[in-house]
């Protein structure tokens, strides 16, 4: 028997809504609830899934819906909440909910590119860009008071990077040290609830480090004599970081070759997303 869905307390005034393995995050104020994430693609219901929650913890309406970035998975669904919401996101959000077309994705009409916060009822949630690539629409949302930040799919305690990656190396390495080093956090949710809901400032900087382990892997296999984005590449790094990650989620070869693949072409000048 599995658990499809669920409601969970992250802290007195912060909660986390499951359906299957994507969160939905909403803090409760006196004036509303700021959400964020819909999260409406796998299952078109669930937003009204996480609104039945919402309800069940506050009367209050959902007075913003917040973009975590635009990924269809985590975005999809905000018309749920269009009735009493203000929907807010990173500007280049817009062009990529309009590539997907969606009637039921409202676009933001508070849009930023640097950092800003929203307040509502006394609790102020401040949002960072985090600047991963020029096209870039990834935020923190921190929650100060409670020590809680989210930064959806860039930072899963241990899990290997997503694909072909989400942005330009150096930029996520740089933005996971900013993270470690000057965010005041001790949660940090990743819009995902596996394998695990949440991690730590350890975890970011484990993410960060899986990076610089990838670049050193890459060289090793060219001073190894193995072509760029081979499958012999790929084999050369597995064993080479399989001591260090080899219990981590998604530490396959398959998976390897498409982080390998994404380092090499994002640091060739290539815009992967
Ligand atoms: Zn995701």
């Amino acid at each position: 028997m599995d658990s499809l869905g669920e409601l969970v307390q992250f802290a007195p005034d912060t909660y986390g809504v499951r359906w299957q393995r994507h969160l939905a995050l909403f803090i409760v104020t006196s004036e509303g609830v700021i959400l964020v994430d819909p999260i409406g693609q796998i299952n078109p219901k669930a937003p009204y899934f996480v609104k039945e929650a919402i309800a069940q913890v506050t009367p209050l309406p959902v007075k913003y819906v917040i973009y975590s970035h635009w990924g269809a998975d985590h975005g999809m669904g905000g018309d749920a909440f269009a009735d009493t919401a203000t929907f807010v996101g990173h500007v280049n959000c817009i062009e990529r909910i309009k590539a997907t077309p969606d009637p039921k994705s409202p676009l933001p009409t508070i849009t930023f590119n640097q950092p800003m916060h929203v307040d509502l009822g006394g609790t102020r949630i401040d949002l960072y860009p985090s600047n991963l690539s020029k096209d870039d629409e990834y935020i923190v949302i921190h929650h100060a008071d409670q020590k809680i930040a989210m930064l959806v799919d860039i930072v899963q305690a241990k899990s290997a990077p997503y694909r072909t990656l989400l942005g330009e190396p150096d930029k996520i390495t740089a933005h996971l040290k900013w993270l470690h080093d000057w965010l005041d956090f001790d949660t940090l949710i990743s819009g995902h609830t596996g394998p695990q809901w949440f991690g730590t400032k350890d975890d970011v900087l484990e993410a960060r480090q899986y990076y610089f382990d990838l670049s050193d892997a890459i060289e090793a296999a060219r001073q190894a004599g193995h072509a760029d984005r081979s499958p012999e590449m790929a084999a050369a790094a597995l064993e080479t970081m399989r001591p260090k990650y080899g219990a981590w989620s998604r530490f396959t070869v398959e998976a390897l070759a498409e982080n390998i693949e994404g380092f090499l072409r994002w640091n060739a000048g290539e815009q992967l997303r």
